[in-house]
Parts: C-alpha cells; sequence; structure tokens
C-alpha cells in the first residue's frame, strides 16, 4: 500500500457543501474545549474503522461477494513525519458519496439540539459533556487542519470512490477519484503543534493502547525499514473472549472507551462466560457519568450484540430492563441465529432469559459495589439513582433486589445528599415505632422543612426526604420494606402507634371536643375546597395543613400529569388545624365573620403552598394577606 492507492481525481470538479450548523458549532467548541485530550481522536478513528470492518463482515455473512479480492479485514495505521501526516485506513464497508456527505457532514444523533443548549461556554464543563456527546469523526480536528477522506464503499467499482475534505471552516468538499481498493482512508494533516502523532515512536504506544482490544489486526509500518513492511502492533482478539484473569484493568478501561465513547473511564464491570445449554459472553460496564440524553424517550441504549464473535448490532435493547438503560456492554451468544434482527429479538424466549439473567448479573454487580465500595456507590447513585428507582415498579420480580439499593436523603443526616439505605432507617427506628415515614417534595431543601415533619421530629422519628420525579409513582408501588410498611407524612393518619403515648391520644380527642364549633366554623368559611377540617395531630409550629387521602394523587403526579398535557382529578384534602397555635386561637375569637373567612382562606392558601408549592388563586392570596396585613398596621 502506497500513497498512489489514493490517486489522483477523475474529470469533474470538487462540490462545496456547507456543514450542518450543528457541525461547526461542534468543530468549534471541540477544537478548543478538549484540547487537553486530543489525543481522543485516534480511539475515534481507529474505533470508525473498526464498526466499518465490522458492518462489512456482517454484510458479507449474506452477501459474500462484498468481501471479493480482499477477505482479511484490517486496519493499517501510517505516520509520515516529514509530512506532517497520519493516516487511518480501514478495508471496511466505505461509502458512497451520499453516505459520506450525510455521514461526514451532520449530526444524525437525537437530542443534539438539546445537547448544544445544555453548553455553556466554560470549557472545562463543555469539554465534559462534549465527552459525553461522544465527538466522534470530527475529533480529528482536534489535531489536523485539514482532512481528507478517500472512500470506496464495498461492492462498488474503483470509479466509484470519493475524496471528502475539509478544513474545518464551515465547509467541506467532495469529489468523485478513482480508489483501487475498498474501504475508508483518513488522513490528517497535523497541526503544527500535533506534529508528534507522525512520531512513530509515540504513535505506536498510543496505536496499542487504543487499539489493543479490537478484534481486528492493526498494522503499522516496521521500525527503521526503508521498505514498508507492516507488523501488527494489537493483539488482535476480542477482549471479551479472553479469560477474566488475563486481562488488565487498563485493558477494561479502554475498552470502555471504545465502546462507549465516554473519556472517563468506567465505575465497575462485570465480565461473565455462561456455559451449558445456552452459551454466552456478557461485559457489563457501569458508567461514571449520565449521559447527555438518560431522560430522553428516543436515546439509544442497549448493549453491542455479536453472534460468535461477528457484529450484529449497535443497541440491542433487548437484553436489559428500561431502568438498567445506563449500562453499556458487549454481549456474545453462540446460539442466537447469525441472521438475528430486532424483530426477532422481541420474540425469541431465549433472549428473554438472557434479559433476566443480565439483569440478575448487573444488580449483583450494583450490590456489590454498595457493599465494598460505598464511595463508588454514592458516585453511581447521584448520576443513576433516579433511573434504578424506576425498576421498583417495573420489575416486580427483583423488586427485593433493588430496595436495598436505593439510596434516600434523611433528616438524620446533616445534608442532602441521599446516603441512608433503607436498612439503615430500620436500625435507627424508635422503640416502638411501625412505620418508615417519609415526605415527598420538589426539592431536597422543601423535604426538609415541610410542616408535615414538626411532630415526629419532636418524637426523634427519622423521615426519608423524598423529592425525584419518579419518587411518588415509585412509593406508590411499594408496601413495605422488611415488614415495615411505609407512610407518607402528608396522607391520612400518622400512625404512630405506640410512638403516640395516652396523655397525647386524650388531649387530641378534647382539642377536638373543644374545637367543634371552631371546626364548622372554618368548614363553613372553605366549603368545596376541602373534604374536611379537623384537629391536627403531626404540627407544632404550623397553623394548618393539608392531608391527602391515601389513594389521592400527590402534588408531584399532579405536576408531572400536567407537564405532560393531561388534566390531573383535582383531589380534595382534608384540612388540619393546628388549635394551639396563636393565629388559629386568633381566628377562633373573631367575631366578623367576613375576617373570619379571610383568615380561614389565608391559612389555606399556606397549607396548599406547603403542600404542592402554589396556591390556587395567586392573586387573590396576595390580596387577601395584604388586607390582614393592613389591618394589622392600623
Ligand atoms: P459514530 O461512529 O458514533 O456513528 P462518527 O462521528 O464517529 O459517529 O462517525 C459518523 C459516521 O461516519 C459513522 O456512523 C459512519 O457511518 C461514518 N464513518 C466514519 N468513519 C467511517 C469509516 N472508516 N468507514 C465507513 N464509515 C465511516
Ligand atoms: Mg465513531
Amino acid at each position: 500500500m502506497t500513497d498512489s492507492d489514493t490517486s489522483a481525481p477523475t474529470a469533474g470538479a470538487a462540490e462545496k457543501h456547507g456543514f450542518q450548523a450543528e457541525v461547526s458549532e461542534l468543530l468549534r467548541l471541540m477544537i478548543h474545549s478538549l484540547y487537553s485530550h486530543r489525543e481522543i481522536f485516534l480511539r475515534e478513528l481507529i474505533s470508525n474503522a473498526s464498526d466499518a470492518n465490522d458492518k462489512l463482515r456482517f454484510l458479507a455473512l449474506s452477501d459474500p461477494a462484498l468481501m471479493a479480492g480482499d477477505g482479511e479485514l484490517r486496519i493499517w495505521i501510517e505516520p509520515d513525519a516529514n509530512a506532517g501526516t497520519l493516516s487511518i485506513r480501514d478495508n471496511g464497508i466505505g461509502m458512497n458519496r451520499e453516505e459520506a456527505i450525510a455521514h461526514l457532514g451532520t449530526i444524525a444523533r437525537s437530542g443534539t439540539a438539546d445537547f448544544f443548549r445544555r453548553l455553556t461556554g466554560d470549557q472545562q464543563k463543555d469539554s465534559q459533556l462534549i465527552g459525553q456527546f461522544g465527538v466522534g469523526f470530527y475529533s480529528a480536528f482536534i489535531v489536523a487542519d485539514e482532512v481528507e477522506v478517500y472512500t470506496r464503499k464495498a461492492g462498488e467499482p474503483a470509479t466509484a470512490g470519493v475524496r471528502w475534505a475539509s478544513r474545518a471552516d464551515g465547509e467541506f468538499s467532495i469529489e468523485p477519484v478513482e480508489l483501487p481498493e475498498r474501504g475508508t482512508r483518513v488522513v490528517l494533516h497535523l497541526k503544527p503543534e500535533a506534529k508528534e502523532f507522525a512520531d512513530a515512536w509515540r504513535l505506536r504506544t498510543l496505536v496499542r493502547r487504543y487499539s489493543d482490544h479490537i478484534a481486528f489486526p492493526v498494522l503499522m509500518p516496521k521500525e527503521g525499514e526503508a521498505t514498508l513492511d507492516w507488523e501488527t502492533v494489537n493483539q488482535a482478539q476480542a477482549l471479551w473472549t479472553r479469560p477474566r484473569s488475563e486481562v488488565k484493568d487498563e485493558e477494561y478501561e479502554e475498552f470502555y472507551q471504545h465502546i462507549a465513547h465516554d473519556f472517563t473511564g468506567p465505575l465497575a464491570w462485570s465480565h461473565n462466560k455462561v456455559e451449558g445449554r445456552r452459551e454466552y459472553t456478557s461485559l457489563l460496564y457501569l458508567p461514571a457519568r449520565a449521559p447527555f440524553d438518560l431522560f430522553q424517550r428516543d436515546a439509544s441504549r442497549g448493549l453491542k450484540l455479536y453472534v460468535r464473535r461477528v457484529f450484529i448490532m449497535d443497541d440491542a435493547e433487548q437484553f436489559l430492563p428500561m431502568y438498567l438503560r445506563f449500562l453499556r456492554g458487549v454481549l456474545d451468544s453462540n446460539d442466537l441465529p447469525l441472521n438475528v434482527s430486532r424483530e426477532l429479538l422481541q420474540q425469541d424466549p431465549e433472549v428473554e432469559a438472557m434479559r433476566s439473567a443480565l439483569t440478575r448479573r448487573a444488580l449483583d454487580l450494583l450490590a456489590r459495589l454498595a457493599k465494598d465500595e460505598p464511595g463508588k456507590y454514592a458516585s453511581f447513585w447521584k448520576e443513576f439513582g433516579a433511573v434504578l428507582k424506576e425498576g421498583v415498579g417495573e420489575d416486580v420480580a427483583n423488586r427485593d433486589r433493588i430496595l436495598p439499593l436505593l439510596r434516600f436523603a434523611s433528616t438524620h443526616d446533616e445534608d442532602d445528599t441521599p446516603k441512608t439505605a433503607l436498612a439503615d432507617y430500620l436500625a435507627r427506628m424508635q422503640p416502638g415505632q411501625e412505620r418508615i415515614y417519609y415526605v415527598i417534595a420538589e426539592t431536597p431543601v422543601a423535604a426538609r422543612g415541610s410542616p408535615y415533619l414538626e411532630k415526629l421530629r419532636t418524637k426523634g422519628v427519622e423521615v426519608l426526604l423524598l423529592s425525584d420525579r419518579v419518587d411518588e409513582w415509585m412509593m406508590g408501588q411499594v408496601r413495605e420494606f422488611d415488614g415495615k410498611r411505609f407512610k407518607d407524612v402528608a396522607r391520612g393518619d400518622l400512625e404512630l402507634g405506640a410512638l403516640a403515648d395516652d396523655a397525647e391520644k386524650d388531649a387530641a380527642e378534647q382539642a377536638t371536643e373543644h374545637s367543634k364549633s371552631l371546626l364548622e366554623r372554618v368548614k363553613g368559611a372553605l366549603g368545596e375546597r376541602v373534604s374536611d377540617v379537623r384537629v391536627s395531630t403531626r404540627l407544632t409550629e404550623t397553623p394548618a395543613c393539608l392531608v391527602l387521602g391515601e389513594s389521592d394523587l400527590g402534588a408531584q403526579m399532579r405536576r408531572i400529569l400536567a407537564a405532560s398535557g393531561q388534566t390531573a382529578p383535582e383531589a380534595k384534602p382534608a384540612l388540619e388545624l393546628n388549635v394551639g397555635h396563636p393565629l388559629v386561637r386568633r381566628m377562633e375569637a373573631t367575631a366578623g365573620e367576613a375576617e373570619f373567612a379571610d383568615l380561614a382562606l389565608l391559612i389555606h392558601d399556606q397549607a396548599r403552598l406547603a403542600e404542592s408549592g402554589a396556591v390556587a388563586n395567586p392573586g387573590e392570596f396576595v390580596r387577601r394577606l395584604n388586607r390582614l396585613l393592613g389591618q394589622l398596621m392600623q
């Protein structure tokens, strides 16, 4: 292979095309913010070469002619220190003209626009985000001021070659060229400050690092030879096929970065070979950081699927449940047919069996991490806890495995970092306590400050503070943990059981007896707004609170439904009054019906604020508040 392989353009002038706006933006940002990670371009280009070979091998299963002339798939890396260039070539699938324009001129990924909205202009933060986005082919421009791509699609004649070139200045050119060989060659014209990547010695170390686990031979020119003679520099054995004991941590990490396009390493992994009636190898990775599209419905997820070492597809999502969508990895099956399609995967009972086995493996991996490396587990929880919570409702069969993995913010802890496991809570329960108490609010701060906790706090009872979007839904799915029922402190009776002493119970009864007429008057003033007005047992400092029925939709679910355009049935809570509170006493002593009603409505609005973060009619609330404040100042 010599430079004449990429022969001079045939007739026909180069056409200019503009990059999609997002590409130009990505290029601009990447070139500036990824400078400190600039060698990642090599991983990306080797990855693409390996993908291209994988794709060809797969297509050749049904059309062997595609491999004609060159049946051995390989990757060549060739530096030229004199010219200051570096080229990466594969003999894989290649691209035709339309594909080159589409794939090397746009970003096809869903959520791209959203991704760009998230960029801040802060280099440090943006480089993190860009790393999560996966920079791919365009990362070539971190080190090159000009990039040329010579490519010829498998199955097409030599005259169907294409030359793509760009200087990252908003446009690229396309022209037909004659190419004797199938596949793609990317030529980087290195920037003056990136010439080190044309240095054979430096490059060799890097190439080895980035390609050792690649399943194709990666070749470099033999050192010190005048004529071009190639040698294989990598192991050229798919990493997951090697025995666990022989794979170094760095190799696992490197392989993760290759499949996940994430330049931070993984948090943990689990590599397993299953033998017997069903045979497959899986390598599951737990990423250290959430991808930008974790909560986007159409985001790609799933494993890279291989059948007997042949790459079949990316994003095979049938092998893991939705709530484990953050896992990355590889599944290599010995039993699935090579022509397996997504549709077939959906129907195959074998797939279902592998899915439940992989789910168990993943949950085991998390359990081990939680036990052995709590620091890492905390960082996993911060990134993905809200996703794992979906499993509580989605995966009833594994619920008992998922519940111990949950971590909560708690009144027991000083700060709002979720670190309390349910087992910790049980161990700290008060004597006589029968319930696991929790409160749900918009934010951890709001949860901690919630009036519903007042009484429990005086009794030293711990309350879990929930504020993730999934929390109300999740808690609606579970009844108990380890024999103890969960109890939302904002609903129904607090069920204090033995925690309430007899004196307290008597006092509550008496208060109800004494407050009969007050309760009736308030009921009259509030009318249809509430289902009942009663004396509260859960307040000590706040005049009133609203209490939902056990099966009413809570504020969080109502907000989620509203945000998705659905009208939530309006729950009608009961108002609980703290009859010892000065404001309530003052109200009781108010003779004028109009003033009484003003106070009752104001107290009701306050309670609504604490319950849902909003009042029904803010304007009216403010007018009423000011009317009363005005009277105070007279
Ligand atoms: P990704 O690999 O995540 O799809 P890239 O930016 O790395 O994103 O590449 C964009 C697309 O360009 C690829 O999906 C592929 O279609 C095409 N491409 C890049 N490099 C090659 C190559 N060496 N051979 C064939 N196609 C390629
Ligand atoms: Mg790529």
